[in-house]
């Protein structure tokens, strides 16, 4: 089944439901001080949750445009690295408005899975919440009693909070949930290991790929929990999951939303990009194969969150957005050894292929393939520039060892990467002293904190709940620093 027909599907079979299908929202948020970009489906209607407003209808059905770079739901640096976790990607979703609740969900979500689509039964495992005492929210028995009567109880498994109880950010709509997941090792290697102990525990073939989550309750900003006013259903399903399961493939980068964008990489790079399934490859594919990944997801994110109105900038969401960009970037400058604008041209690829359903993706081709390349090329010359700042450093160091400051006055005057600092000192045989840099990026961090203490943008929202991102959203963009440092 392609992935078109697959949305479909979906769509369908929840309209047949009775569910009105819905527009996604755009990636972007604009007023909601909590979040920078739709992180799940739920995101347009929180307020709804919250029992402010009501819906168009209590049952509704959409494929939100999902990105997963920052706050509560950071998936980047797992990105290129596994098969199956995007910046962006499309969750399928079906709500219930204080509507329908486990008894028609769970159910529904089964015969979706298995009598439209198909699926082996056997291969599906899903999971309960056990409860959590610090929350004072009891074992999901409904729910447990409820998927008896379709999975054996050897493939129900007990969640615990982190997995199973769902939350959209640090406050707001929140409740237990139920996952289904999809065991797509072989035959072989699923009678040597049991499945059971498998699920949630990150094997790359047992995979989670649909959420049911039971909204009840409202996470206050002091951590506690107040009842909703109603019960609602919300529901996400990782749309290119689902297609990998359904291609009899083991990655989604070999599903057809992905293939065509691998190709043109390929047919511009000159190199080749192989599969999952082929095994024992090199070192130097290896990274390839990252790189590529890398770029065919990036473009996807940076190509929509252009499209609905965020271009890329020094601040705020704009600076998330260029950060994304230069990743790609850096992936195809170091492993594809691209030293020219390219990733521009994937956006014919994307608009081509998914234009259809989301048309926004067409309508602002043209835009969307200028800015991308300009920012290539802006980046790419300062990469070049920095090589060259490099060569001096190495040319001026007696020895073989480049100090901390050295290295980090490329990365922070001038914005040039320290992994690949590393990686350029490495191959010439010099070595980095990288207890020096890092003391160098901690006094950083230390004065950036300093001067985001007086800030009231909302990227102090993103300072203080995830460590991992980035610093200096006030600066100029040759100052911009990244406090993790990812060696490949
Ligand atoms: P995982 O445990 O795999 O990181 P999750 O529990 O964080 O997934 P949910 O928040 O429950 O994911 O989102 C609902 C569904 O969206 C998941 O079941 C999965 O199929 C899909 N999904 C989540 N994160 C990603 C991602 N980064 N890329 C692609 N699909 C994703
Ligand atoms: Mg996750
Ligand atoms: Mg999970
Ligand atoms: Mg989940």
């Amino acid at each position: 089944m392609k992935s078109q027909d697959i949305r479909k599907a979906y769509l369908q079979f929840f309209e047949s439901k009775g569910h009105t299908i819905v527009p996604s929202a755009p990636i972007v948020l604009k007023d909601d001080p909590t979040l920078m970009f739709n992180n799940s489906g739920m995101a347009q209607f929180k307020e709804f949750f919250l029992g402010n407003g009501t819906p168009k209808s209590p049952r509704i059905t959409d494929t939100q445009k999902c990105l997963r770079v920052s706050g509560k739901h950071n998936d980047l640096e797992d990105v290129g690295f596994d098969t199956y976790h995007h910046t962006m990607f499309e969750m399928l979703g079906n709500w219930s408005f204080g509507d329908y609740f486990k008894k028609e969900a769970l159910p529904w979500a089964w015969e979706f899975l298995t009598e439209v689509l198909k699926l082996d039964k056997d291969r599906l495992y899903v999971s309960v919440f056990e409860g959590s005492k610090e929350d004072n929210v009891p074992f999901d028995q409904e729910a447990w009693d409820i998927w008896k009567q379709f999975v054996p109880e050897d493939r129900i498994i007990l969640g615990n909070k982190k997995d199973n109880f769902w939350e959209m950010g640090d406050q707001g709509p929140c409740g237990p949930c139920s996952e289904i997941h999809i065991d797509l090792r072989t035959d072989a290697e699923r009678t040597a290991v049991s499945g059971r102990s498998l699920v949630n525990a990150d094997h790359p073939q047992v995979v989670e790929i649909w959420n049911n989550v039971f909204m009840e309750f409202n996470r206050k900003a002091d951590g506690s929990l107040e009842k909703l006013p109603a019960q609602h259903v919300d529901t996400g399903m990782g749309f290119e999951r689902l297609c990998m399961a359904m291609q009899n493939v083991t990655s989604n980068y070999d599903t057809d939303v992905f293939t065509p964008l691998i190709a043109k990489v390929e047919e511009i790079t000159g190199l080749k990009y192989t599969s999952n399934e082929v095994k024992n490859i090199s070192e130097e594919q290896n990274k390839t194969n990252i790189a590529i990944r890398v770029i065919v997801d990036h473009v996807r994110a940076v190509a929509f969150a252009i499209a609905d109105g965020q271009l890329p900038s020094n601040t705020g969401a704009g600076y998330v957005i260029r950060r994304i960009l230069r990743r790609a970037i850096r992936y195809g400058f170091t492993f594809l050894d691209t030293k020219e604008p390219f990733i521009n041209k994937l956006v014919a690829v994307l608009a081509n292929q998914m234009g259809e359903f989301f048309p926004e993706i067409k309508s602002q081709q043209q835009l969307v393939t200028n800015v991308i390349r300009e920012e290539e090329a802006s980046f790419l010359r300062t990469l070049e520039q920095g090589i060259q700042l490099l060569e001096n450093v190495m040319v001026n160091t007696s020895g073989k060892e480049v100090s901390g400051e050295k290295a980090f006055e490329l990365y922070d005057t001038f914005g040039f990467p320290i992994d690949l600092t590393a990686l350029i000192l490495r191959e010439r045989g010099f070595s980095l002293d990288e207890a020096g840099f890092e003391t160098e990026l901690q006094k950083q961090k230390a004065r950036s904190r300093a001067a985001s203490e007086v800030s009231t943008e909302d990227w102090n929202v993103l300072i203080e709940g995830n460590v991992e991102t980035f610093v200096g959203y006030d600066q100029t963009e040759n100052e911009a620093k990244i406090t993790r440092i990812r060696k490949v």
